[in-house]
């Protein structure tokens, strides 16, 4: 049997105040080393309580557990995709979006000013710890808004997730204090359409493959029946 896997905390793509003026040296600092580690820590805790409770047989407080599951890994996948999806202004961050992203907000939203302007609002919006995200109906083909609530809620299930903004006090607060629509409003300069693209061709693709598989004639007969 192979080792069970545990989150890592992932190295920032860019140096950490390469995104300043966006966000300074100081709050990037806090925010990856700080937050995002303490929802790795929470995530492999709970996860060993469990595999501990296995093997002793002993049961753990399931409903807390799964909850907490739930927003420690939710924080640790946003926080991952929150880095990801970001570059330093001018090398790689802001500009327009280009490829099948730029076409498939032109579809939706009409135009990126739109969409921007959506996607903005949504983020300003938030009443409190959530996030702004951007995701893909894989069954409709499309992007779709999110205002996640904390890590975790009022998410849809299944949809994937293109890109997000973190508006937690948190991400903003050491910089911006209470101006919270001017952070949201500087995160354009930073988005890395390229890397944005390729997650949703990496997603468009990924699905193509797998609704083959599902439905191939050829390997049909293969589906054991139950
Ligand atoms: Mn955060």
């Amino acid at each position: 049997m192979t080792e069970k896997g545990f989150y890592s905390l992932p190295k920032l793509p860019y140096g950490y105040g390469d995104l300043a003026p966006f966000i300074s040296e100081e709050l990037l600092r806090v925010h990856h080393d700080g937050h995002h580690q303490k929802y790795v820590n929470q995530a492999n805790a709970l996860l060993e309580k469990l595999d501990k409770a296995r093997s002793d047989g002993s049961m753990a407080n399931m409903k807390c557990d799964v909850q907490a599951l739930s927003f420690n890994i939710g924080g640790h996948h946003l926080h991952s995709l929150y880095w990801a999806n970001m570059a330093p202004a001018g090398q790689g961050g802001g500009g327009t979006p280009g490829g099948l992203i730029g076409d498939l907000l032109d579809k939706e939203f009409g135009s990126y000013e739109r969409f921007k302007k959506e996607f903005t609002e949504v983020a300003n919006s938030v009443e409190s710890s959530g996030w702004a995200a951007l995701a893909l109906c894989t069954e409709t083909g499309r992007p779709l808004l999110m205002q996640i609530k904390d890590h975790n809620l009022y998410t849809i299930p299944g949809f994937r997730l293109l890109l997000v903004l973190d508006v937690w006090e948190h991400a903003y607060y050491l910089d911006y204090k209470n101006e919270k629509a001017r952070y949201n409003a500087r995160f354009w300069d930073v988005v890395n359409w390229e890397a944005v693209d390729h997650r949703a061709e990496h997603i468009i693709g990924g699905e193509k493959v797998e609704s083959r598989k599902a439905v191939h004639p050829a390997t049909a007969h293969v589906i054991p029946t139950r």
